[in-house]
């Protein structure tokens, strides 16, 4: 026992292999080669591994983000349905763009969700789950609805925001984003009704969304308060006429 130490003579100085430090900085082409070949072959340490696949998760992350925020200012400028909403935002006296509309990578129990809206950060786009412009142009929607009721409403959508005002804009912001598009085209051609399916689409978006709010006690208490508000709030499209698409 007193004489381990010289069996076990290469425990006390990690080689260059075990810190991982045969993982090349991937700034350039040629390191980047190199390092993937390492992985092909099985020839790179453990540690060298861990490395090669948390630098390819950020640099993922990063081509994620710059997609989203390429995307993000083409639908600002272009998107007629965008720009229609930030109008009536400014209309109310609020102030959206590349400032406040933030693409960041969502991990953990963000996985369900594709953006958010605070009253004080602004819009937040999941970039590795949005990842089309025609999906991305649903979700900014959704969430340029939550801040125009926002500001219309003034709600506080915090914790403890009144469950009903959330319920209420998870409607409008379900209803008018064109996210249950799906369900109009789905069933077209089918005997069901648009009509029932666009509601029931909306009705089930809004439930999950205000059942993961962390006032809301469970499923029950979810459907009972988007019951409550579902009459005004579906009918109520503003600013549109009526349900853009
Ligand atoms: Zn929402």
């Amino acid at each position: 026992m007193a004489d381990s130490s010289s069996a076990t003579p290469s425990s006390s100085a990690p080689s260059p292999q075990q810190d991982g430090s045969d993982f090349l900085p991937s700034s350039t082409w040629w390191n980047r080669s190199i390092n993937f070949f390492r992985m092909v072959t099985g020839r790179m340490s453990a540690g060298g591994a861990q490395k090669y696949w948390a630098d390819a998760d950020d640099r993922y992350s990063a081509f994620d983000c710059k997609r989203c925020e390429e995307s993000r200012d083409y639908l600002l400028k272009y998107s007629p349905i965008i720009r229609f909403m930030n109008e009536n935002i400014q209309k109310l006296g609020g102030e959206l763009g590349p400032h406040n509309i933030h693409c960041r990578t969502c991990k953990g129990e963000e996985e369900a969700m594709q953006g958010g809206f605070d009253h004080k950060y602004g819009i937040k786009i999941c970039a590795n789950y949005v990842q089309e412009r025609s999906v991305l142009e649903d979700v900014l929607t959704h969430e340029m609805v939550h801040a125009y009721d926002h500001l219309r409403f003034k709600t506080n959508l915090t914790l403890e925001d009144d469950l009903r005002h959330a319920a209420c804009s998870e409607i409008r912001a379900s209803n008018l984003s064109g996210e249950c598009r799906w369900a109009n085209e789905f069933f077209r051609n089918k005997i069901l009704s648009f009509t029932n399916h666009h509601q029931d689409c909306v009705r089930r978006r809004a439930i999950i969304s205000v059942m993961g709010r962390p006032n809301c006690k469970d499923d029950v208490q979810a459907v009972k308060v988007v019951n409550e508000v579902w009459d005004s709030c579906f009918r109520d499209t503003r600013p549109f006429d009526e349900i853009y698409r």
